[in-house]
């Protein structure tokens, strides 16, 4: 094989272990054998299509087996995979394939409205659909498979040729292509192998969406190098997370904050059989402690994880064994990966001060996709990425994420971070879910104020929810208004969108801060 990407996998996996099961997906399974013969098919129907080393091919839909397929066969093609959002509209999409220069597009049903309206407008010239043939020129997914052949693809792929094009998740603006090269993704996955023990026996359960890089490379991807078999749940279902959990006796998974509050606000939480889980991994967000103790109580090894699209994304992982002693913590960088903690003069703070995370490592990417002075903006000292997250580390190394930089605010003069006030809100019980932003005082500069959604029946106004704060949090650090609200705006990863929470809720109702 000349292949030293992430294409060549199944291939490999087949050689070794043909016969164990590598994908489950409702009740369809797939071998590794299975799975490498329709990656051949679908790297010869994408080479008849004229796609070659170097193109992108974009992928759109659910999560599914053929999102997988897509990839590998991409990759055994050296060609690039361009996984894309299921919530963007079309005139977003098209940007996207536009951006990306894609030549075909893979979609799923879901999005056959928008797929089709996209690849109009951006002039794609190859739309495959999952459903079928249809009379707008779609081809028919199937129906490409069962014509290609099966010979060996013999394309020479080189580990730092680029694999991937993965849209971050826009929390912050609009998402920024990373460009992940086959040994990004490698690396990333030899951590999570490394930190997590992942066996050829793992159960790994996929409940975030693929085009995120939690969902596709936190799980699929390391359990599929080591032969271990990945569950794709097509979307996230709390209830359906319990019931699979227990069908298949699911052994790790990895999840947003918001994704381990839902699971465990189903009343099966209670009686479900959890015995099978080894490792849940968490991040992509800042974690609750109520979360954290919630899953600790139960006896699970909760693993907070700190990581980004542009690393591929694993950076920081707190391993099971310290899951309870360091609870809160991220843990230590990857094993092959480093972090420095830096202040704005760009030397490392000492234990317990706060500085800028900078990550180096075989699994940071070289750079965004046709964004060259966001690239040069992106890198600090020698290629150090620049996260513009901020963290404290303790005497024995461990890393405490704060917030991000941008999210900051400064009241007073003291700089208050919103991950840790949301946190003391969302301990009081009649809080669901909570966001807190900076908004302008004339006293102080800016004050905090806390956009909540209560839970489900519940009243409770301004007075009891921040009341609870006193004493838990320095004064400059409580918000000074309130307001309740029935959604927080978010990714379909299940993130908190600041920008669009603070031009819902900054600074207009200061005429009415005791709702
Ligand atoms: P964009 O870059 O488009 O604004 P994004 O940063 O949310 O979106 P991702 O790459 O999916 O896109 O997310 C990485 C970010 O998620 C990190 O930079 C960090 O802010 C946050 N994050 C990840 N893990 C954790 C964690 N354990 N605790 C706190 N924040 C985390
Ligand atoms: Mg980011």
């Amino acid at each position: 094989m000349l292949n030293r990407g992430i294409g060549s996998w199944p291939a490999r996996r087949a050689r070794k272990t043909p016969d164990r099961v590598a994908v489950v997906h409702e009740d369809r399974t797939l071998t590794y054998g299975e799975l490498h013969e329709r990656v051949l098919r679908l790297a010869h129907a994408l080479r008849a299509l004229g796609v070659t080393r170097g193109d992108r091919v974009a992928y759109l839909g659910p999560n599914h087996p053929a999102f997988l397929e897509g990839l590998f066969a991409a990759g055994a093609l050296g060609a690039v995979f361009v996984p894309l959002n299921t919530r963007l509209a079309a005139p977003e999409l098209a940007y996207n394939l536009a951006d990306s220069g894609s030549t075909v597009l893979v979609h799923a049903p879901e999005q056959d409205g928008t797929a089709r309206a996209a690849v109009a407008e951006a002039g794609v010239p190859h739309r495959i659909a999952l459903a079928g043939p249809d009379e707008d020129g779609g081809l028919g997914y199937e129906e490409l498979l069962a014509g290609a052949g099966t010979d060996p693809v013999d394309e020479a792929v080189a580990p730092e040729d680029p694999c991937m094009i993965m849209y971050t998740s826009g929390t912050t603006g609009r998402p920024k292509g990373a460009v992940l090269s086959h040994a990004n993704i490698t690396w990333n996955s030899v951590n999570v192998l490394v930190d997590t023990d992942l066996s050829g026996d793992e159960v790994t359960l996929v409940v975030a969406p693929l085009f995120h890089t939690g969902g596709l490379n936190m799980t699929c991807l390391p359990t599929l190098l080591k032969g271990g078999r990945v569950v794709l749940l097509g979307t996230f279902d709390a209830e359906r997370v319990l019931g699979l959990i227990e069908d298949l006796r699911v052994t790790y998974m990895f999840g947003v904050p918001t994704m381990y509050d839902a699971i465990a606000a189903r009343p099966r939480w209670a009686t479900a059989d959890l015995s099978s889980l080894r490792t849940l991994n968490c991040g992509g967000a800042p974690v609750p402690a109520r979360t954290i103790a919630t899953y600790l109580d139960r006896g699970l090894a909760f693993s907070q994880g700190y990581g980004m699209t542009e690393a591929s994304p694993g950076v920081l992982f707190l391993d099971r064994e310290k899951a309870s002693e360091k609870a809160g913590s991220a843990g230590v960088p990857h094993f092959f990966t480093d972090t420095r903690v830096v202040g704005p003069d760009g030397r490392e703070v000492g234990p317990g001060e706060r500085g800028e995370v900078l990550v180096h490592g075989p699994n940071v990417m070289s750079g965004y996709w046709g964004r060259p002075q966001d690239t040069e903006a992106a890198f600090t000292d020698g290629r150090w990425l620049r996260t513009g997250d901020i963290a404290r580390i303790d005497d024995e190394g461990f890393a405490y994420i704060v917030d991000r930089a941008k999210d900051m605010f400064v009241s007073g003069g003291e700089n208050v971070y919103p991950a840790e006030v949301e946190d003391a809100v969302l301990d009081h019980p009649a809080v669901a879910e909570c966001a807190v932003i900076g908004v302008p005082d004339p006293v102080w500069g800016e004050v905090g104020r806390a956009v909540v959604v209560l839970r489900p029946g519940v009243r409770a106004d301004r007075d009891d929810i921040l009341g609870h704060l006193t004493g838990r949090l320095a004064k400059y650090k409580i918000p000074k208004s309130l307001v309740v609200t029935e959604a927080l705006p978010r990714t379909p990863s299940g993130k908190i969108i600041k920008p669009a929470v603070r031009d819902a809720h900054a600074p207009a109702p200061a005429e009415h801060p005791h709702p």
